[in-house]
């Protein structure tokens, strides 16, 4: 049964209740692990309460709990958690276009045990912090590196999974980019060097006239829950879409290039550097990310109907 306790997390300026459903997830083939997902719950200008596509989240969980040899909640228990940590939480979901309460689930290995070895228990709990809107209108666009000194992922890796331990080795990649004077790094294929592969907390895309291109899913990066929708809306919008190893040399051919992901939503991409090489692209007038931007928050905060079926309302 849900229990409440007190959390500061981030930026967050206020402490908030922690709600953990502590679901039952014992399995005598478990391993230890940790893996987590990352959603947003918006209020609308009408009153209401939207969570996006958490049935997604929670079929990411189970896939990535699958490769971690963790047992995982269902879709249900998940999708209920998370409902439960919104309506527990509903003071702190900012007014709507303020801003959005970020919800992150995370299944972790625990209990007393040494080694790789099967863990005993699994703690499946959900905290959520009130989080601003990440791209607003004149927020500077992205200006990405690419740091070949770093790999994000490897194939037969776990890149492609939400595991918490492939966050910690891009720390050090992202804090030598920020001291540069980067906003983030633009992460290569680990084999070839050549094709693009994701930022650290977001997917890529590039725009050349009416093609929107994105690399394919290939295991080394994550399968957006963003780029999906983003992919479906542009070809709603009648944009040529395509799944594809990009090369690195497609930069210098692209008119835009912007980053999807549920913190960032859509981020123009304002220059990539690449060997000494500075890429610029277009971030002024109409530009085919705001356009897909307007559309995916149109949905999430329900100014747009919703015939997707994508929203989930909370009472
Ligand atoms: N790639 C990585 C490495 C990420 O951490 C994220 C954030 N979850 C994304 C891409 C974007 O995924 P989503 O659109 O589901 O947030």
């Amino acid at each position: 049964s849900p229990s409440a306790g007190v959390l500061n997390y981030g930026q967050a300026s206020t402490p908030f209740p922690l709600i953990s459903p502590n679901i039952s997830l014992q399995q005598k083939t478990e391993k230890r692990g940790g893996i987590y997902e990352g959603t947003k719950a918006n209020r609308t200008e009408d009153g209401r309460i939207l969570l996006f596509r958490p049935d997604q989240n929670a079929t990411r969980m189970m896939h990535g709990a699958e490769r971690m040899c963790m047992p995982s909640p269902s879709i249900q228990q998940f999708v209920d958690a998370v409902k439960e940590t919104v309506i527990a939480n509903k003071r702190w979901i900012p007014p709507p276009g303020k801003g959005s309460l970020y919800v992150r689930p995370l299944l972790a290995g625990t209990g007393p045990i040494l080694g790789l070895a099967p863990a005993p228990e699994y703690t499946f709990l959900v905290y959520a912090s009130p989080v601003r809107n990440y791209f607003k209108e004149g927020t500077a666009p992205l200006n990405l590196h690419i740091d070949e000194e770093f790999v994000r992922a490897s194939p037969g890796g776990a890149g492609g999974v939400k595991t918490i331990t492939n966050y910690a080795p891009v720390l050090k990649a992202i804090a030598r980019a920020k001291d540069r004077g980067f906003s983030d790094v633009l992460y290569l294929d680990a084999v070839n060097r050549k094709y693009l592969e994701e930022v650290s907390s977001c997917n890529i895309f590039i725009v050349k006239g009416n093609r929107i291109s994105t690399p394919a899913i290939s295991g080394t990066i994550l399968q957006g829950i963003t780029r999906k929708s983003i992919l479906e809306i542009a070809r709603d919008h009648g944009y040529q879409v395509e799944e594809r190893a990009i090369p690195v040399d497609d930069l210098g051919d692209a008119d835009e290039v912007f980053c999807t992901g549920t913190a960032v939503g859509v981020a123009p991409v304002g220059s990539i550097t690449h060997r000494k090489r500075r890429i610029e692209f277009k971030t002024e007038g109409s530009l085919v990310c705001k356009e897909l931007y307007s559309t995916l928050v149109g949905l999430q905060t329900g100014r747009i109907e919703d015939k997707k079926g994508w929203t989930v309302e909370i009472h």
